[in-house]
């Protein structure tokens, strides 16, 4: 599959990557989870990356396709990619138009997470993820199975820095003023797949009709 994943913080996107990775070997790539694991490297990107994380505001449009111009051109790309949380900007997603279009890759849809405010704080603040795999749980819902231990890897699963109350509504005015313009976006480009995501069993089965796989 080669697919984008728009949708606020929360609607469920890296959650819906990793159940579409199973299906057919196509790669989850989270512009988050490589930002976040080069902050906890200490790396110059991290260093770079780390305030403007904390604070809930985006990553400047250059240092993103940095990394999504080298992250594209990896092998396992070519068994499909899941693109969660990448474009998040009009500029992000022209330049990956150019992109794409240099390396002759068509995208199969931009898939769109629908789901109501009240449910998208509700998972934020309950939310806890694997500090070393990204795995994703949440107190209410799913916790692990030992409180703070991931089951997949035994990393220590924690809030991340960005789900305080502060951040968290930084993050969704961003997404409403910087991201959802990516709606029309893509509508405009023939892309759009408008899905509910209050389930992210029935996302998976939409998307799956309609890719045909
Ligand atoms: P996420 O895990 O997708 O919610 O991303 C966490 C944070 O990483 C965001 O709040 C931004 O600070 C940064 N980030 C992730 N992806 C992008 C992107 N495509 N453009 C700019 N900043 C990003």
């Amino acid at each position: 599959m080669r697919l984008i994943l728009l949708g606020a913080p929360g609607a469920g996107k890296g959650t819906v990557a990793k159940m579409l990775t199973a299906i057919d070997g196509s790669v989850q790539i989270s512009t988050g989870d490589i930002l976040r694991a080069a902050v906890k490297e200490g790396s110059e990107l991290g260093k770079k990356a780390e305030s403007y994380m904390k604070a809930g505001e985006l990553v400047p449009d250059e240092l993103i396709m940095d990394i999504m111009g080298e992250r594209l051109l990896e092998d396992d790309c070519k068994a499909g990619f899941l693109l969660d949380g990448f474009p998040r900007t009009i500029p992000q997603a022209e330049a990956l138009k150019e992109l794409l279009a240099k390396l002759g890759i068509e995208l199969q849809a931009a898939v769109n997470l629908n789901v109501p405010r009240e449910v998208i704080l509700d998972r934020l603040t309950t939310r806890r993820t694997c500090e070393d795999c990204g795995a994703i749980y949440n107190v209410k819902s799913n916790p692990p199975k030992v409180e703070g231990v991931c089951d997949k890897c035994g990393g220590k699963v924690v809030q991340r820095a960005d789900e305080t109350e502060e951040a968290i509504s930084k993050r969704l005015d961003v997404f409403n003023e910087q991201t959802a313009p990516l709606v029309g976006f893509y509508e405009k480009e023939g892309l759009l797949l408008d899905v509910n995501a209050t389930s992210s069993d029935a996302v998976v089965e939409a998307i799956r009709k309609h890719v045909g796989v």
